[in-house]
């Protein structure tokens, strides 16, 4: 895989192109139609720059890139896949298909952690919509144009916001609502663009939403949560777009603000092209700053050193790791879930590994209902095998950075599945949230 270098215009391939990628891989018709099956449910899209420089094609299916972009077969029970190839086969009427795959879908818990109903703020009393506010400091926002990623991730938990169902959707473009909200909450700091990916968006539209924020004095960093340095990078080198894009990043550093691109790396592969480094090193001459974070997936990166490799590659080009999440129980969650105690494990194995500078990672961390639990090990107490937990974030304040236990479970993959361990409740089960929903 030689990246040929200069600006390609960006090429996305979508399920139209679906059943020629996996006749590249060498799938025979059965195995394709499977796949198929399985991409009418969890949406499937990629590009050319992640076709072409990332994926090893004469791995497939094994290689990590591919299993991250591509729907795999047995990422949904057997008699869905069966029952859709058949629709496929017997060329079903598109409606037929579409309504099968809806509820599919609807066993998967689209929404996970009340994502819907907790944490949607409102103004004189009317739902925002777009808008997340769940720990105080920071606000979550949607913008409507960053609903969808230069490739989709198998694991994604976002997936909802992908498949076009309105009563799934979260998004805004509204960005007179954000300021509103913002104002009538001194506590809030941060704002956290998110999606889909928000630099799918033009540098015309990110602007809109971001310079807004550029006169709120409370405001002392805004992230940007994002794909892009792993599967477009030339957003930032050759896209005609790229120059006024750091332009504006710099323009948020003018203003006193912290610009912090929040970059969503996998796997160390997606760290090798010469042009993520040229990337990197544009968007912190803009003086932004780069932090890392990846959930951990069962067959792409659940081995110490993929780990430890991308912390040190990550802090060696100029990023600092952030974040190593629990997938989420979304989507194929069985398919890509380790368990709390083998991801605990991968983290501190990898993390005995590394020097202090990439020991700013934090993990294995549950983006659960009540916060960020971090799971911080497993240990003897009073003769009782336990989990130690501790709450990086909360929605509600006291709860951060107590430590409390829970039975070891070998078994365990989410918070759901944990029981408390020397108490009849856990911490979060006995606090009110502070009602944020109201204000
Ligand atoms: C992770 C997250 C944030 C940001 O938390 P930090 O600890 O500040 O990175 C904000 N809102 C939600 C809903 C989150 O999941
Ligand atoms: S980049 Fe993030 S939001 Fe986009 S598909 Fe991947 S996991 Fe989902």
């Amino acid at each position: 895989m030689i990246f040929s270098k200069g600006a390609r215009g960006f090429r996305a391939y979508t399920t139209k192109h679906l059943d020629e990628l996996l006749g590249r891989g060498g799938l025979d018709e059965q195995a394709r139609l499977r796949v198929r099956a399985v991409a009418t449910v969890l949406p499937f899209r990629t590009n050319a720059y992640v076709v072409d420089e990332l994926i090893d094609w004469s791995a497939v299916p094994d290689d990590p890139i591919y299993r991250l972009v591509f729907p795999q077969e047995d990422m949904l029970p057997e008699a869905d896949v069966s029952r859709l190839a058949g629709l496929l086969r017997d060329a079903a009427p598109a409606a037929r298909v579409q309504e099968a795959a809806r509820e599919i879908r609807m066993r998967l818990n689209p929404h996970p952690a009340g994502q819907l109903e907790l944490n949607v703020p409102r103004v004189d009393g009317e739902p925002v919509p777009g808008l997340q506010h769940k720990y105080s400091e920071t606000v979550l926002f949607f913008p409507k144009q960053g609903q969808t990623c230069h490739a989709y991730c198998t694991y994604c938990f976002r997936w909802a916001q992908f498949i076009g169902e309105p009563d799934l959707k979260m998004a805004s473009d509204d960005i007179g609502n954000l300021v509103e909200y913002v104002k009538a909450h001194p506590e809030v700091t941060s704002i956290l663009f998110t999606g889909g990916d928000p630099m799918i968006m033009s540098e015309a539209v990110l602007r809109r939403y971001v310079e807004p924020l550029l006169g709120l004095e409370q405001i002392e960093s805004i992230r940007i949560g994002t794909k892009s340095l792993a599967y477009w990078p030339d957003r930032f080198v050759g896209d005609p777009d790229a120059g006024a894009t750091l332009k504006l990043f710099t323009e948020v550093v003018e203003s006193g603000k912290s610009l912090a691109f929040m970059a969503h790396f996998t796997h160390p592969r997606e760290l090798e092209p010469d042009i993520v480094q040229t990337a990197v090193g544009r968007i912190l001459e803009s003086g932004a700053t780069i932090r890392t974070q990846a959930p951990l997936i069962r067959s792409i990166n659940d081995r110490p050193d993929t780990w430890s490799h991308m912390w040190r590659r990550q802090t060696a080009m100029g990023m600092i790791p952030y974040y190593m999440f629990v997938e989420r129980d979304t989507g194929p969650q069985d398919y890509f879930a380790v368990t709390l105690a083998e991801a605990h494990r991968i983290f501190r194995d990898a993390y005995a590994q590394v020097s202090g500078l990439c020991r700013t990672v934090r993990g294995p961390s549950m983006s659960a209902t009540p916060g960020k639990v971090c799971v911080d090990g497993v240990t003897e107490v009073a003769g009782q095998r336990v989990f130690v937990l501790h709450f990086i974030q909360a929605r509600d304040p006291e709860l951060v950075g107590r430590p409390f236990f829970a039975h070891y479970d070998p078994h365990a993959v989410w918070l759901d599945d944990l029981r408390p361990a020397f108490a009849d409740r856990f911490p979060f089960e006995f606090t009110e949230a502070p009602n944020r929903l109201s204000a």
